[in-house]
Order: C-alpha cells, then sequence, then structure tokens
C-alpha cells in the first residue's frame, strides 16, 4: 500500500457511487472543495456498461420509472437521454404447474380465485404504504406489529391461496430485495411500496421498469466525475477514519490507497455493508455498530442473452414474462437503443440464485437459457452472446439490488441510520426514502448529504 498525495479538502467522500458523485457535485456548486475517494478503477459503483464478446451491456442498475424526479433531474442537467423499454405484444405467464399462458394487460392469468386474492393483497398492500411517510417507517401506525413477521408469514395470514401470495411476494422479495420472503419483514416489504409511490406501481412493470438513459445509466456517475476531474481518485479504497474535534469543528484524515485526505467533514457514500471495511478511530457507537450488522444486500443474477433478431417480437410477444416458481422469475426485452440485435434480461433471485451458483457455469447457463426458452420459445436457447452479472463476488459491493434490515430492524435502528456521528455522514441508496434501494434514491441522498454539509459548514 503507498500513500502518494496529501490533500486538505472541505468535505471528502468515500465511495464514487451515483450518491457520493452527487453529493460532491451539489458540493461543489455551493462553493466548497472536495475529494472523492474510490476503491475501483472506476465510478459508477453498482451502475456499470461493458462490452462483453461485442455485446454492449448494462451490467447494474439502468431502469427509470417516471416518480423518480431527482434521478431525472439530473439527467436533464447533465444533458443525457432516456428511451422507453419495448413493450409491444403479448407477456408470459408460467403457473406453478409448469404452464404457460400468454397474456395482456397488468394482471396475470391466474384463476377468478386467485386474482381475487391478489386484488386484495394488492389492496391492502396499497393501504398500508399509503399510511407510511418513507422517511419515517417507523413512525407507521403498526410498525412494531408488521415488522416483527416475516413477509412470506404476513402474506399468509392475509390469504389462503399459494399462488396469489407467492406472485405478490414475487414483486418485492425476489423482485426488489432479493431475498427470500422470509427473511424480511412485512415492514421492510411496506417500505419498498412506499419508496416507490405504492405497491400498484411495482406491480406495474410498464412503470417501474420505464425507460433506460441512452449511453447506460453508469453515464451519470462518468458526466458527474467528469466535471469534477481530478477531484476523483480511483483505486483508493479508504481504509482509516480518523477523527477529533467537537461542536461541529471536526478534523477528519481518511487514509486511502492513492491518497490521504483531510477535511472537516466525511461522507460514507457506501452501501452499509462495507462500512465495516473501514477502520473508525475513535471507534464507531454501540448503536451504529449493532445497527450495522442487521443491514444487508440481496443475491440476484441478472441474466443477459443477446440474439442477433428479437425473435419473440415476431412471435407476437414482447419479451415480458413472469413466473414465481421458475429458475428465471422475470425477463424482459432489453435490446439496447438502436441496436439491430436483441437482448434479453433475465433475474434469478435469492435461494434460485444459491441454486444456480452451485451448478458449473457451464450447466447453469444450460438452465438458465431452458428457463428463457420456456417463457419465449427454444430460440432463447442459443443466445449469440450470455452474460451473467455477479455483483455478489465483487468485493466493494458483495450483493444486488441494495440493503434492507433483517427481521425487526427497520423500527429498531432505521431512526438513527442517518445519524451523523462526529463529522461522519451516511449517504447511500440503501438509506434512502423515495428512491430506497434505487438510482434516484442514490441521487436524492446525494443532494440531502450535501444541503446537510452545505447548511453547517456555511450556515
Ligand atoms: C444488478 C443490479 C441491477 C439494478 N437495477 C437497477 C435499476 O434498474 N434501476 C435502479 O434505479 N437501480 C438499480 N439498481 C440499484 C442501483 O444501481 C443502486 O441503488 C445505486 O447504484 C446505489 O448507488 P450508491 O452510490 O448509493 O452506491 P454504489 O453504487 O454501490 O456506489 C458505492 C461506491 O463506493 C465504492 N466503495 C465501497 N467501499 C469503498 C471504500 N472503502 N473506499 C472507497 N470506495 C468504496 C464502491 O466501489 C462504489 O463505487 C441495480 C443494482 C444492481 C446491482
Amino acid at each position: 500500500m503507498q500513500n502518494t498525495q496529501a490533500i486538505e479538502r472541505d468535505v471528502v467522500i468515500i465511495g464514487a457511487g451515483p450518491s457520493g458523485l452527487t453529493a460532491a457535485h451539489e458540493l461543489r456548486k455551493a462553493g466548497l472543495s472536495v475529494a472523492v475517494l474510490e476503491a475501483r478503477d472506476r465510478v459508477g459503483g453498482r451502475t456499470w456498461s461493458n462490452t462483453i464478446d461485442g455485446a454492449w451491456l448494462e451490467i447494474g442498475g439502468q431502469w427509470v420509472s417516471p416518480d423518480q424526479e431527482a434521478l431525472i433531474g439530473l439527467l436533464g442537467e447533465l444533458g443525457l437521454d432516456t428511451y422507453s423499454r419495448y413493450r409491444e405484444g403479448e407477456s408470459v405467464y408460467i403457473a406453478p404447474d409448469g404452464t404457460r399462458t400468454r397474456y395482456t394487460g397488468e394482471m396475470f392469468p391466474v384463476s377468478e380465485v386467485t386474482e381475487k386474492e391478489m386484488n386484495k393483497l394488492i389492496a391492502t398492500l396499497d393501504e398500508l404504504a399509503a399510511a407510511m411517510d418513507p422517511a419515517r417507517p417507523w413512525e407507521h401506525p403498526q410498525a412494531r406489529e408488521l415488522d416483527t413477521i416475516s413477509f412470506h408469514h404476513w402474506l399468509r395470514s392475509q390469504s389462503g391461496d399459494e399462488e396469489a401470495c407467492n406472485n405478490i411476494g414475487l414483486f418485492i422479495a425476489g423482485g426488489m430485495l432479493t431475498k427470500p420472503a422470509h427473511a424480511f419483514s412485512a415492514l421492510q416489504a411496506v417500505l419498498m411500496a412506499a419508496s416507490a409511490g405504492s405497491f400498484s406501481n411495482l406491480v406495474d412493470e410498464d412503470f417501474i421498469l420505464d425507460k433506460r438513459v441512452v449511453g447506460g445509466m453508469q453515464g451519470v456517475s462518468l458526466a458527474l466525475a467528469a466535471k469534477l476531474g481530478e477531484d476523483v481518485i480511483l483505486n483508493s479504497p479508504a481504509r482509516t477514519v480518523r477523527w477529533s474535534g467537537n461542536d461541529g469543528d471536526w478534523r477528519v484524515t481518511v487514509e486511502g490507497d492513492n491518497a490521504t485526505v483531510t477535511a472537516k467533514r466525511v461522507v460514507m457514500a457506501v452501501p452499509p455493508n462495507l462500512y465495516s471495511r473501514v477502520s473508525f478511530d475513535p471507534p464507531l457507537p454501540r448503536r451504529q455498530h449493532q445497527m450495522h450488522q442487521h443491514q444487508s444486500l440481496g443475491l440476484v443474477i441478472k441474466v443477459h442473452a443477446v440474439y442477433e433478431t428479437p425473435f419473440w417480437r415476431g412471435a407476437g410477444l414482447s419479451g415480458t414474462g413472469f413466473s414465481a416458481s421458475s429458475l428465471v422469475q422475470e425477463v424482459y426485452d432489453n435490446t439496447n437503443h438502436e441496436d439491430p440485435r436483441g437482448t434479453l434480461v433475465g433475474f434469478v433471485s435469492d435461494e434460485k440464485a444459491d441454486y444456480a451458483f452451485s451448478l458449473s457455469a457451464e450447466d447453469r447457463k444450460k438452465e438458465i437459457t431452458a428457463s428463457l426458452a420456456h417463457f419465449l420459445g427454444d430460440e432463447a436457447l442459443e443466445p449469440v452472446v450470455y452474460y451473467e452479472s455477479d455483483w455478489g463476488s465483487e468485493e466493494w459491493t458483495r450483493g444486488a439490488y441494495a440493503s434492507s434490515y433483517d427481521l425487526g430492524g427497520l423500527h429498531r435502528y432505521g431512526m438513527d441510520q442517518l445519524t451523523p456521528v462526529g463529522p461522519i455522514h451516511w449517504s447511500s441508496s440503501d438509506l434512502a426514502a423515495e428512491g430506497y434501494q434505487h438510482v434516484d434514491g442514490a441521487v436524492r441522498m446525494g443532494q440531502y448529504t450535501a444541503a446537510t454539509l452545505v447548511a453547517s459548514l456555511k450556515g
């Protein structure tokens, strides 16, 4: 390890993902000096585009929904355009018994009884979400009751229809938190819904997966980093945060591999599961030590399969498919802007990802493409490019998409997750209210953290 630079700034930011870079950008605009230390050799964190075997792919976060106003505003400021996800034609639903049905509209083609149960669960979750301020889920009138039961068991307390429970569970468990529904609370599920405006918004893929960014979502971070220039220092994981002072008159020194930065404040713009990779001197208080052990990332394999043409469109299919019981539980047309080739994206989540990773790479590809073929036809068996995003193996992330509390953690610790410790502030999509777990939440947290720091340093 070598320290090549000693730098003095108003604020040092750890992590050049969308949250840290937004904070840096806003602080700069307010006239404060910044330095951003980034562990990887690139910016963007969980947003990343790369060319694999000649196919350009968005390996991490990519979709934008219409309620994500902070992100949409930043895209406008940076001059980045968006385009719509392809969605013409019929979707496919695979039932628990393996039956494949084509359908249109939002409701899966299930029996009348199951449809009624699904609608009842959606209405109940919408009501619970409407009663929640996503910035204060622990103040929900049923916070403790909902936080001490798993989402799996809560669903079954509301409905005896297993297919309905699994279908509704899919939208939050496999689909968002990427943990089994028995591993997080009903309160955490309601927060996921409230952070996106309602549960109905999560069920509507045309809303939640509406648009993509031309050139890729990583473009947000690349554009911000270009503005920050040499103040972004790559290949420089922060190892130690030392701090002293009191009453707002703080001094903090962050030691990274390529720079040591002395500043008045530090922003930890990394997911909470990585806080303990940094040594704090003096150590963090008991409350933070405990809280951070209850926040963890989920696990999902984002599968990219590229074909010479989007063959499913010719068959009248949109490329969208859902199945709570299949290995690939969601599939979408992910063809790039103005690309003649067709790309599918599929998701293998939580315990199914554990199973998939227990297979050899060859068998995994075989089973995953067979699952894609069950949705969209045998042509899906032979992609010209095949790639699995494996964020669980990334040292500086360790899972996907984002972090959530274990059972009971949200109402027990959530109110302190943003409380600064001396000069140390916390900022990431994992801590957001609106846009929680999404790039929009990362941007909102960056803006919030910057505003807090501007008020205390310039106020
Ligand atoms: C497969 C996948 C699909 C997703 N899909 C979507 C989607 O479609 N739409 C959407 O809105 N969101 C999506 N997301 C989520 C979205 O990408 C994240 O919410 C967002 O990137 C979080 O931004 P952040 O800045 O809070 O954290 P990150 O993006 O994780 O950035 C944190 C940065 O900190 C760095 N770091 C960590 N530790 C240190 C250290 N000690 N020192 C220095 N640097 C450090 C990391 O290298 C990283 O660059 C997806 C995520 C994944 C993984």
